[in-house]
């Protein structure tokens, strides 16, 4: 039986992996700084403590085949594109990366998955909103837009560096704007698609709803059952990365606003106000991902977005 360690079990895409880890008959450590603040958590064994701390990481990576790294201090683009978080950001998260690579091979683990971001892509690449360039060889001469990005792509650098001086099996993605259930839509780290979910659940019909920026900045977002599956795709073949994972289906935050509106049966209206943004176009390019695992998303934003709306309203009525 595979022995999985998932770090940042207690967050988004960590809870619903450790769920779909244990559905494949994997045995589970969760390892987080708190619980799932949705839902129990499925995992065998599951450690409240502080991955910044070496000796807790090493004592969650005993016994582990394989460490799914996903713990980072992040947020949405009010948390990390306003500038107050950075130095804590890129301490806490290389903090946790360094420990968990140092204190994993002391502990003998073998296999590594990294969780990177879109975010490290050039701001250069991603200023005409049509057409952002976001291909893997993109990457460089590195320019990212936010000290997480540059996070990310020290620790992209750092997970081939152990790969290479202790043959270390490495794989690592580049997640873009992974949305869904069981994930945070309020209190300042919550994305865009969340963040709209709540606002249309809780206005009135005929009310309005804020929008950050003019609106017309663009995105893809990635369900998270199908972020499961590309993490799953990866980590079972011999590509190391890094790749995207991510949808191709490119929209507007206004687009997006207006399909969950459609989805809620509102009439709403939006109004713009001054807001942190990041940059002004973002696609995934999963031409790599294509080649090398067929992999692609397999169903439209709309229905992810249906199903995380509906969650969000529910989570509202219950508060
Ligand atoms: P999340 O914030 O929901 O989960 C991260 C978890 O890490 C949290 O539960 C947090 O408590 C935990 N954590 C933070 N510091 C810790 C510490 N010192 N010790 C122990 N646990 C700690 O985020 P998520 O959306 O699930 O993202 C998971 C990973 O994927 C992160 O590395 C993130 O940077 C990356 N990523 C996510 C997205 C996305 O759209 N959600 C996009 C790109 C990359």
């Amino acid at each position: 039986m595979v022995r999985a360690l998932v770090n940042g079990a207690g967050g988004f895409i960590g809870g619903h992996l450790v769920q779909n880890l244990k559905s494949k008959g994997y045995w589970v450590r969760g390892a987080d700084l708190v619980p799932h603040e949705y839902s129990a958590s499925h995992a065998d064994e599951f450690l409240l403590g502080d991955l910044r701390d070496p000796a807790f990481s090493r004592r969650v990576s005993e016994g582990i085949d394989v460490v799914y790294q996903l713990a980072a201090d992040m947020g949405g683009a009010g948390y990390i594109f306003t500038g107050d978080h950075d130095a804590e950001v890129m301490h806490n998260s290389a903090t946790i990366n360094l420990n968990a690579l140092e204190q994993g091979r002391l502990a003998g683990v073998k296999r590594f998955f990294y969780s990177s971001s879109a975010c490290i892509y050039p701001e250069y690449n991603q200023l005409d909103p049509d057409n952002p360039k976001c291909s893997e060889d993109s990457a460089y001469p590195a320019a990212p837009d936010s000290e997480y990005g540059w996070e990310k792509l020290f620790s992209e650098r750092l997970y081939l560096a152990y790969a290479r001086n202790y043959s270390l099996d490495i794989k690592i993605a580049r997640f873009h704007n992974v949305f869904g259930t069981e994930g945070a839509f309020e209190g300042g780290r919550e994305k865009a698609p969340a963040a709209i979910c709540r606002k249309v659940a809780a206005t009135p019909d005929g009310g309005e709803i804020e929008i950050w920026g003019d609106g017309k900045q663009t995105r893809s977002f990635l369900y998270v059952d199908e972020c499961l599956d590309g993490i799953n795709r990866l980590v079972e073949s011999t590509f190391p990365g890094p790749v995207n994972i991510g949808s191709e289906e490119m929209v507007t935050i206004n687009q997006l606003a207006e399909m969950v509106i459609a989805i809620s049966g509102k009439k709403l209206t939006l109004r713009h106000i001054p807001g942190p943004l990041g940059v002004r176009g973002r696609n995934s390019d999963n031409h790599l991902i294509r080649e090398k695992l067929g992999w692609s998303p397999s169903r439209p934003l709309v229905e992810g977005l249906e199903k995380t709306y509906r969650w969000i309203s529910s989570q509202l009525q219950k508060a």
